[in-house]
């Protein structure tokens, strides 16, 4: 990385990552300003040295992700004559941030061979010394320190660590019951050894082996559930309120609370789970019989939409050159649920004046999954090593996904970026094609001035797309809500409208990790923005059950079982709440108290069209404020993957969907 570029990244870590999320100390600023990060992971990992994530540096350790490193430094409140003993080295990161804070750091590593990439990473900070050996036990030839700061998490405090403390120094670690995930705690001495505790929060740290650490043989204790977490659930559990099948709720009027919004969007925390489509199905049939709802607005190409639309409102059926929804992953919309709720919408059409009947439209940026699909099948063709990099990259398309392992995997090969320009050629072109196309049967809706906009974003799009930045997520659900908002003024100012889409869409984006820590937007936070009130953000989660999706993009559908949650997230206290289908009403009157709990940070699960249970925390996991994140939120407990519709491509009838089926 060329050193003007790599500052230019480093500011804007600093600025974003850290500044932005509340680190106010302008020496930890400045420090962290300082140290060149892609000078202490692989070579293969450099273009991450900035992403907001911890990356591998061997022997299944990590270097700490930036905004740990700074938190932590802030914590231990330095001055420039302070002596720093750091436990757990890794690479030698957080010790050279340290360096520029103290007057001296002494760092120890267990593991010999980290400690010695470490001293090389180190030889520019004359004021460090690397140690190997069990940090569990300090550094007792440097006592007292000023600090003490411990890179990895341990079931308690070592004691001797705290032996180490001068008067008024600060020790930080992360302590849990658990090996994955800890408490960051700080702990001051105070007079005559006394020790003040404080605690700062969740943290993820990898875990502290040694003498008063975790020992290897020793089976990691059950993080059992704490009793202010059943007291949770148990309250959670009073305010739900319960349903035995969603007709029968949407029949009893369970989501008429909806009735005088302009936009209800609907989410699913999977793309193959049938009881989600079934609930949105049930909640959109009661909006447009009894509340006047005419649009549903999808997750899915437009054209692909635009088929269904032609269907459902009884328009001719026009001669496609590619039929809907055949395309990667085909299970999302191809599949019995949605076949269902598309005969229920063209039957409720038919004999309605065409200005009463409710059309089906979709939201994505064009294309999407097309030119995936292209850009592999040309990768495929000139470079299969780099096809087989795309593939991993695609797979993490995801705003929660942060599995630093297949970051290593997905290494950029010189292969792809040699293809790049010819890929990005001919992505534009395919757009350009599919727009004409869209253009000469929807041109009443789809103006020129927004196609051309899309083309010349699409450059931009497409790349940022492959190096999976939030940028071309926030161009995607700034498309979504665009198209929506279009549509809505098209329809006039009667228009209502129904939007299906993922939870990681339709969730207020500000409220979870990937607004927090990544800048990323969605549909449901643009339309809090523009609407308030009249829109109505509803999640929908699972605890366990069985899944459609593919291991990675392109990859074989299959029928897959969810793990059940983690202890640690929001659906296990849903499921301890024993009600197996529920809603829950944020903004219901008296539920007040419950929602504040609710705004604390949990762990939720997201899952797309790609599943990968053996890697579930780091690639779906990540961290929400659930009542600020929805209005409401449909529980269901367990749940069945969908039924594809038979049939594939060359299968015959239902090639013709929806128009076959
Ligand atoms: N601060 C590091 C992150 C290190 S990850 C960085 O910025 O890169 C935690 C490290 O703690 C690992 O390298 C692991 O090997 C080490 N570790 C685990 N138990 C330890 C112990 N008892 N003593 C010293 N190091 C330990």
């Amino acid at each position: 990385m060329e050193e003007t570029e790599s500052a230019r990244r480093r500011a804007c870590m600093v600025e974003r990552q850290l500044a932005g999320r509340g680190v106010e100390d302008a020496r930890v600023l400045a420090a962290m300003g300082a140290v060149p990060r892609e000078a202490f992971v692989p070579a293969d990992m450099r273009e991450f040295a900035y992403d907001d994530t911890p990356l591998p540096i061997g022997e299944g350790q990590t270097i700490s992700q930036p905004y740990i490193v700074a938190l932590m430094a802030a914590a231990a409140r330095l001055d420039p004559r302070d002596r720093v003993l750091e436990i757990g080295t890794g690479s030698g990161y957080a010790a050279a941030v340290l360096a520029g804070l103290a007057a001296r750091v002494e760092t120890v590593e267990l593991r010999p061979e980290l400690a010695a990439r470490a001293r090389e990473n180190l030889r520019a900070y004359p004021n460090v010394d690397v140690h190997v050996g069990d940090g569990t036990l300090g550094w007792p030839q440097g006592a007292p320190y000023d600090a003490i700061l411990a890179a990895a998490g341990g079931p308690e405090v070592p004691p001797a660590l705290v032996g180490q403390l001068a008067p008024g120094g600060r020790l930080i670690m992360p302590v849990g019951a658990s090996r994955e995930r800890q408490r960051l705690l700080r702990m001051v001495r105070g007079d005559h050894g006394r020790l003040a505790r404080e605690d700062l929060g969740p943290v993820r740290f990898v875990p502290l082996v040694g003498e008063q650490g975790w020992d290897d043989t020793r089976a990691a204790s059950k993080h059992a559930a704490t009793p202010r977490a059943e007291s949770l659930s148990a309250r959670m559990g009073r305010r739900a309120e319960a349903f035995a099948g969603l007709d029968e709720a949407a029949a009893r009027g369970l989501f008429d609370r909806w009735g005088d919004r302009r936009v209800v969007l609907l989410g699913e925390a999977s793309h193959g789970t049938s009881e989600f489509y079934q609930a949105r199905a049930a909640i959109t049939r009661r909006l447009i019989e009894h509340h006047g709802f005419n649009i549903v607005a999808v997750e899915a190409d437009w054209p692909d939409a635009a088929a269904v639309d032609r269907h459902v409102r009884h328009l001719p059926h026009l001669a496609v050159a590619m039929p809907a929804f055949q395309r990667f992953p085909r299970w999302m919309w191809r599949n019995t649920d949605v076949a269902a709720f598309v005969e229920w919408l063209r039957a409720h059409n038919e004999g309605r004046a065409m200005s009463r009947r409710t059309g089906f439209f979709g939201l994505d940026l064009y294309s999407l999954s097309d030119s995936i699909g292209a850009v592999l099948a040309y990768l495929d063709r000139v470079d299969p090593e780099a096809a087989g990099v795309a593939r991993e990259r695609y797979g993490c398309l995801t705003p929660w996904q942060k599995d630093p392992a297949v970051y290593g995997r997905a290494v950029l090969t010189d292969g792809y970026r040699g293809c790049e320009q010819q890929v990005v050629a001919q992505l534009k072109d395919l757009l350009a094609r599919r727009m004409e196309y869209a253009q000469g049967q929807d041109g009443a809706f789809l103006d020129a001035a927004q196609n051309a906009r899309l083309v010349a974003a699409a450059e931009r799009y497409y790349r940022a797309m492959y190096y999976g930045t939030a940028e071309s997520w926030n161009l995607r659900d700034t498309h979504m809500y665009e198209t929506l908002a279009h549509l809505l003024e098209a329809h006039g100012p009667t228009a209502r409208a129904v939007v299906w889409a993922h939870n990681s869409h339709i969730g207020d984006a500000a409220a979870t990790e990937m607004g927090q820590s990544r800048g990323e937007l969605n549909i449901g936070q643009l339309c809090r923005e523009h609407l308030g009130e009249a829109a109505a953000l509803v999640g929908m989660d699972t605890h366990t059950g069985t899944v459609a999706a593919a291991h990675d993009w392109g990859g074989r559908m299959e029928i897959m079982e969810v793990r059940p949650s983690r202890e640690d997230s929001v659906e296990r206290l849903a499921h301890e709440c024993g009600i197996p289908r529920f809603l829950l009403d944020f903004q219901a009157p008296g539920g007040e108290a419950l929602a504040q709990e609710l705004r604390q940070p949990r762990l939720e699960r997201y899952i797309g069209v790609i599943y990968r249970p053996g890697t579930e925390l780091m690639s779906h996991y990540a961290d929400a404020s659930l009542s600020r994140q929805f209005d409401a939120w449909l529980w269901l407990d367990t749940t069945r993957a969908v039924q594809p519709l038979a049939g594939g491509p060359g299968a015959g009838a239902p090639e013709t969907y929806p128009f076959g089926v």
